[in-house]
């Protein structure tokens, strides 16, 4: 890997531990390969380093790579008939009682060979990297059976072999119950048979808690079963309705706790304690229509915000974090600072991935120069392409 520096930053902005942001103006950034091995201000760049491959930022701001921690983004199809058809005063439950909904998708996804999901899952990651992701989260949960899990996971592993990006992958087979099959019996197969043969090739295990999924009991099943694997653990809670999916993540210890739209003050303060990041995902609630999760409430609660592209057919079709960041700030309540912060660090925590998210020495080379020079730009003029440059993993992605 070649070292470089990034030279003529405008402004530097890195997350803090302590939930702010620091800025350096007038900063230098150097790559040693794939890791950041020094930051500071152009009058204090070490001799031994200026001598090398530079990058000039001419004045534009830096922030750390977007960190995607929720995504579905393997799949096949697209549902925009049904959306068409919601927009028309159909609902949810009536388009997934005639076959629509999530049946849709993995009916699509089941039939699709793997090189199909490769293709479709590949031109909506060049999408979200070129839109400054440099880590994402991606799920399964479209295959509802072994061989179609199984297949996902392959898809996900092609994606990752093939990208400068870095990919988590994470098992979420009890995220519906397949047509034709008991709650219980799918259960069964998903803690004997999916979890046990997938285990070794996920970072985490995630199932959907909510009042149209599963229970609170049965996804402690699921999530102990995992956890006996080797499995990270994280919650999609509470979405529809209040299932005590934000309790139950906590309780158990949960990397995250993702959507939250019904959780209360007292689930907020469970996360908090537990050190559970909340995933906060405004993309569904947009498309859906449906009043925006509560960013304001779950900073002001303490527990550590993410927000994510939750990139999926049905309910959340995005791909970029910058117009996450901008939902964050103008139908959420946080400040842009915060919403970087949940995009970049908060991402890296919810993932549990202590190297990056923040723009330091040691952490990986995942940066962005964005073609402003305030992040604030983001949300200020949010329908804006502001990507100059993505650098993943120390490579420069864009010419
Ligand atoms: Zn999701």
């Amino acid at each position: 890997m070649t070292a470089r520096l990034l030279t003529g930053i405008g402004r530097l902005f890195s997350p803090t531990a302590a939930r702010t942001v620091d800025h350096v103006e007038d900063a230098v950034v150097a790559l040693d390969g794939t890791r950041i091995e020094w930051v500071g201000s152009r009058t204090d760049l070490p001799r031994e380093l200026r001598d090398r491959e530079t990058i000039d930022c001419e004045g534009r701001a830096v922030v750390p790579g977007f960190v995607d921690a929720h995504t579905h983004l393997v799949f096949a199809g697209d549902r925009a008939t049904e959306f068409s058809r919601r927009l028309g005063g159909e609902t949810y439950e009536s388009i997934a009682a005639a076959g629509g909904g999530i049946r849709a998708t993995v009916d699509a996804t089941r039939a699709a060979s793997r090189d199909e999901l490769v293709a479709a899952s590949s031109a909506r990651l060049d999408r979200m990297i070129g839109a400054g992701t440099t880590t994402v989260e991606i799920k399964t949960g479209y295959g509802l059976d072994l061989a179609t899990e199984s297949k996902m996971v392959d898809v996900i592993e092609a994606l990752a072999a093939a990208t400068p990006v870095d990919v988590v992958t994470t098992v979420l087979a009890a995220h519906a119950t397949p047509e034709g099959t008991s709650r219980d019996s799918y259960l069964e197969l998903v803690m004997g048979e999916v979890i046990p043969m997938l285990a070794g090739r996920a970072a985490f295990c995630d199932v959907f808690c909510d009042p149209v999924g599963f229970s609170a009991d049965e996804c402690r099943m699921v999530l102990d079963t995992a956890s006996a694997h080797g499995l990270g653990l994280r919650v999609h809670a509470d979405q529809t309705g209040r299932a005590g999916g934000a309790e139950m993540a906590a309780a158990m210890g949960a990397a995250s706790a993702d959507h939250l739209d019904h959780a209360t003050a007292a689930d907020l303060e469970a996360l908090r304690r537990a050190g559970t990041v909340a995933v906060l995902l405004p993309g569904a609630s947009l498309t859906m229509r449906l009043p925006f999760p509560g960013g304001r409430a779950v900073w002001d609660s303490g527990v550590e915000l993410a927000l994510a592209t939750d990139c999926n057919p049905g309910t959340s079709y995005l791909e970029t974090m910058p117009f996450v960041v901008a939902l964050g700030v103008l139908e959420m309540g946080l400040s842009p600072s915060e919403a970087l912060w949940a995009a970049t660090l908060g991402g890296a925590r919810a993932l549990q991935l202590a190297d990056r998210g923040v723009i330091a020495p040691g952490m990986r080379a995942d940066l962005v120069v964005l073609d402003t020079d305030h992040h604030v730009d983001l949300s200020y003029r949010p329908d804006g392409d502001h990507i100059w440059q993505v650098v993943a993993g120390g490579r420069p992605l864009r010419g």
